[in-house]
């Protein structure tokens, strides 16, 4: 069960690490349980079965606001695509690595061969179908040598004296970047709910997986619930 501090390794140079977290189905509970000012409190408050029930009604009536008195604080390292979707979730809190003030990190996906895939069908309905192994060689190719030619570029602008702001407008978005997220667990299913889900882009799909198991450690009675009504943020 990985818990604070852990880091679970995503994609070819990403990350998810837990740096923080005040997170516990009995915040859900004591969210609750302040209408009646009946909280359990102190070091030895546990959440039991009538707690694990109350949860349940919570989130299938969707009594949402019990869910929110917790905070989750993430450090993700990912591609610069992905996290232009993560950062689409306005109900938490981001700071990302400044490409004004330092520079920036010279690492770059490439998808693996298997995930080298090409978009079937219309929108709003598409399919995924990996390519034949002779075309993802060549496209892993390809963007090995673009992005090797932007860093070059890069480095040659930063190397005559232009601005780091200016310098990384030649970088690609598949470049990585760092953030710190912050969340409750309310907005944190949401992001779940979208992004680990068949429609989702698969990068990011792998990222929302890591954030869930965290999750699921943290509050296991909450996200039980979650689970059993549909995976819909309350
Ligand atoms: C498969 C997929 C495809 C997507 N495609 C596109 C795309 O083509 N183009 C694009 O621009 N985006 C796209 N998005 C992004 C999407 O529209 C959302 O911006 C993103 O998923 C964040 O979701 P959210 O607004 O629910 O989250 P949050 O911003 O965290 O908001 C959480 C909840 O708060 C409420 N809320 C937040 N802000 C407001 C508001 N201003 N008014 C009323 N209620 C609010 C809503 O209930 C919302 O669900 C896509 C997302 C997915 C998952």
């Amino acid at each position: 069960m990985p818990s604070v501090g852990d880091t679970i390794e995503v994609l070819d140079h990403g990350f998810v690490r837990l740096d923080a977290a005040e997170a516990t189905d009995l915040s859900v509970v004591n969210g609750a349980r302040v209408s009646f000012l009946q909280m359990k409190q102190g070091p030895d408050a546990e959440v039991d079965a009538k707690d694990e029930g109350l949860i349940r009604f919570l989130m299938r009536e969707g009594h949402a606001s019990p869910f929110e008195h917790n905070l989750f604080r993430f450090h993700v390292r990912c591609p610069i695509a992905v996290a232009r979707e993560w950062m689409r979730h306005r109900w938490s809190s981001f700071n990302e690595h400044s490409l004004r003030y330092s520079a920036a990190i010279d690492d770059f996906y490439i998808p693996s061969a298997g995930q080298v895939r090409t978009q079937v069908g219309k929108p709003g309905a598409y399919r995924f179908e990996p390519v034949d192994p002779e075309t993802a060689t060549r496209a892993q190719d390809l963007l090995g040598k673009h992005y090797q030619e932007a860093w070059n570029r890069y480095q040659e602008l930063l190397e005559m004296g232009v601005a780091r702001e200016l310098a990384r407008l030649v970088l690609p978005v598949g470049i990585y970047t760092e953030f710190y997220w912050s969340v409750n667990a309310r907005a944190l299913m949401n992001f779940i709910a979208l992004r680990n889900a068949d429609q989702a882009m698969w990068e990011i799909r792998q990222y929302a997986a890591a954030v869930e198991d965290f999750f699921a450690a943290a509050m296991p009675a909450t996200h039980a619930a979650f689970v059993e009504f549909g995976r819909r943020a309350p």
